[in-house]
């Protein structure tokens, strides 16, 4: 990645080195002095290792002074300076099973070429601490500062409860004899319940939170007043001594048991490993163990046990060589933000969507993530050739957070939105007030497909097995333009579909009659959907399925819809006046009414039905096909409606007269169809027979 950001930019790796450190002593700061981190730990991982690559491919860009080369941390003033006898030093991470084995293979080589036994922990994601004994009683607790020199935090560590202020008596055996002295490491950390309830208080109380139980824990020990670190509920895990030497014991794990029979608080996630395998499958249980501790983790400390060898291998000026931090995968990485592309959805809304160089987040690839909107751009302040900070977590959506400023490119472009659609070139408007911008155009190819598939989706018209694929190639045929269209496809149109795609024998497949003869009847099912749906499936701008339903109860039938205003949609609960003028503005748009005029034809649900819910309506009329012509004057129905209530009692109702139309009922100024209708011999009902059929449920027989 580094190195495509210098030529991207034709950056010099000296400039983008100086960057790099100069941001991360800033994000230092802000987490070991301030306890208040502003980037994640992983973001802030991923600019390390991007420095570390960076020093690695330049030496000469290798300074003692630079963040990798020193233990990350601060002492302020606060505290009295404690400076530590031996230095207390940080981990090397290994981001990945392959970096633990290239240093498993690393160990095994220092040591005479047989890997010695290894013993792994949890790495508990909380703040360093020394604990010093003399004579069995604690003496004086400090941080681990820069590593040289730490805070004496005495005070506020005798307060935590697992801290033993005497070493237990039968332990005292096993310290070497001369030494009066002893110096405990461990981490202290706070619960993920406590950090929970802390946080609560604070949000409650108007003060701000910690970012995570890691700064919660630093900034609870580092209290002016001890009584506010008692009430904080922090713990300890102990871990480590300073000289090995003070202590009559050999290895790691050896220590481990003493420091708990000395009385101290030791995690009991440990194993002693032979093998290079053992290792990996330790480290992997722990991976998925993590979420279910009650206390946060962030990795894994593979430690040569002997201590012997340890003091063989040594240190580094950061870390030991005989360890190794094993990072649990990041959720957070920073990439390059190569483009920002648009997308257009079913109502014409132009998405903008990041091109991201693909970087590996939470075990996924991540290549795109959406940026929601221009205003999201330019509040994020992303610009395309930024180095962004990307999310992930679980299953969740790639986002991306922002850009790392001081990373930024003089080259790095504000982004804009095109003022043309990029799926059919139309002219992109923004209606005053709102924040999408959208393509207008009626017939811009990319929003009629998602149209088309909003249509056939479950929650609307759901047409069974009607997806992407076949709808896409409906499309590219040209059989498929608006959602009328599906209701005049035939079955061996669909069985002779081409699929784009050739069998053994190099023809065309076509989607072939099983499934053309099952989509038939999908189709055919979907014109029985209630009204609420076929309303939620037009896809008119700001209505969900929610609000459709409440459209539906306040208007039953599309005719009663289509004439309502503006005010009289506002005044239904649930729709406000920017619904109600999308609500309006859909049926006034000209190219919208033939399809609906072709829907209602096509016998599609036009009307709720006004029955009381749930009550069971004799099927009397299954198997009669009725078609409904001019207008109910004397009822107060509208067509739609009674064709609904014709639906309910079992009745199909089709849109033209046919030898197989049972009966059309015909109204006043009723036209083509009654004539139709008459010269076919089919039987025409007046509105006065229409209601006594609604009423009593009889089939006329004579008419
Ligand atoms: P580290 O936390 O990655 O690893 C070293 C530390 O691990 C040790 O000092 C020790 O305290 C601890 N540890 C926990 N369990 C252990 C065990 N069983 N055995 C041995 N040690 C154990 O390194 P670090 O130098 O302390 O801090 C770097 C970390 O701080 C990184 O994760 C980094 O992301 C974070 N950081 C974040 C920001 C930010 O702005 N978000 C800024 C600076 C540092």
């Amino acid at each position: 990645m580094a190195d495509e950001q210098v030529s991207l930019f034709g950056e010099d790796p000296a400039a983008r080195a100086a960057a790099l450190r100069k941001e991360i002593e800033h994000h230092s700061y802000q987490y070991y002095a301030l306890d208040n981190p502003t980037i994640s730990d992983a973001a802030f991982d991923s600019l390390m290792r991007e420095l570390r690559e960076l020093e690695a491919a330049h030496p000469e860009l290798v300074d003692p002074s630079s963040p990798t080369q020193r233990v990350g941390g601060y002492v302020g003033e606060q505290f009295a300076p404690v400076v530590h006898e031996q230095r207390m030093y940080s981990l090397d991470n290994a981001m990945d099973l392959d970096e633990l084995d290239a240093w498993m293979e690393r160990t095994a080589e220092a040591c005479g070429g047989t890997l010695p036994p290894l013993c792994c922990e949890l790495k508990i994601d909380g703040s360093s601490i020394a604990l010093t004994y003399e004579d069995g009683v604690l003496l004086r607790a400090a941080t681990r500062g820069d590593g040289t020199t730490g805070e004496d935090v005495t005070v506020n560590m005798r307060t935590v409860r697992d801290v033993p202020l005497r070493l237990r008596e039968g332990a005292l055996a096993a310290i070497t004899p001369g030494v009066d002295s002893l110096e405990l490491r461990g981490e202290v950390y706070m619960p993920k319940k406590s950090f929970e309830l802390l946080n609560a208080a604070a949000v409650s109380e108007g003060r701000q939170p910690f970012a995570n139980p890691r700064n919660a824990a630093a900034g609870s020990l580092r209290q002016k007043d001890p009584a506010i670190t008692q009430m904080r509920d922090l713990s300890t895990f102990m871990y480590a001594i300073a000289d090995d030497r003070s202590l009559e014991v050999t290895g790691q794990w050896e220590l481990l048991q003493w420091l708990r029979e000395a009385g101290f608080h030791v995690n009991p996630d440990v194993k002693l490993c032979e093998t290079a395998a053992e290792v990996r499958a330790f480290c992997e249980a722990c991976l998925e163990r993590r979420e279910s501790l009650p206390y946060e983790i962030d990795g894994v400390v593979v430690k040569v046990n002997e201590f012997a060898r340890q003091r063989a291998m040594g240190f580094t000026s950061r870390a030991p060589r005989w360890a190794i931090a094993f990072k649990f995968p990041p959720e957070e990485k920073t990439t390059l933000l190569r483009d920002i592309t648009v997308q257009v959805g079913r109502t014409g809304a132009l998405t903008p969507v990041a091109e991201l160089e693909p970087v590996v987040v939470a075990g996924s690839t991540v290549a795109r993530a959406t940026l929601h909107n221009l205003d999201e751009v330019h509040r994020k302040d992303v610009r395309i050739g930024d180095t962004v900070i990307v999310r992930k977590a679980g299953d969740v959506i790639p986002e991306v957070l922002g850009p790392v400023l001081s990373l930024r490119s003089p080259e790095a472009r504000v982004w804009e939105m095109p003022s043309l659609c990029p799926s059919c070139g139309s002219p992109v408007v923004r209606d005053e007030g709102e924040v999408a911008f959208r393509c207008i155009s009626i017939d811009c190819p990319a929003q009629a497909l998602e149209r088309l598939l909003h249509w056939a989706s479950r929650g609307a018209l759901d047409i069974d097995g009607m997806g992407e694929e076949i709808v896409s190639r409906l499309v590219e045929s040209g059989r498929l333009a608006d959602v009328a269209d599906y209701y005049s496809l035939t079955e061996d149109e669909l069985a002779s579909l081409n699929m784009g795609r050739v069998n053994k024998e190099g023809e065309p497949i076509r989607l072939g009659h099983t499934m053309g003869k099952k989509l038939v009847a999908a189709i055919e099912a979907s014109k029985g959907r209630s009204f609420a749906r076929v309303l939620f499936g037009l896809g008119i701008r700001h209505v969900g399925k929610t609000t459709a339903e409440l459209i539906a109860d306040a208007f039953p039938s599309m005719d009663a819809l289509m004439a309502a205003g503006e005010d009289q949609l506002a005044e239904v609960h649930g729709v406000g006046p920017k619904m109600a003028h999308g609500i309006w503005l859909f049926f006034r748009t000209p190219d919208n009414l033939p399809v609906i005029d072709r829907l209602r034809a096509a016998g599609v649900t036009m009307a709720a039905e006004t029955l009381v819910p749930g009550e069971e309506v004799p099927q009397v009329l299954a198997g009669l096909t009725f078609v409904l012509t001019g207008t109910l004057v004397n009822s107060g129905m509208t067509r739609d409606e009674a064709g609904a209530r014709l639906k309910a009692m079992g009745a199909k109702v089709s849109g033209s007269v046919s030898k197989k139309t049972s009966f059309v009922v015909a109204g006043e100024s009723a036209g083509s169809k009654y004539d139709k209708a008459v010269s076919l011999g089919v039987p025409v009902l007046d509105e006065a027979q229409l209601l006594h059929l609604l009423e009593t449920g009889e089939v006329p027989r004579e008419v």
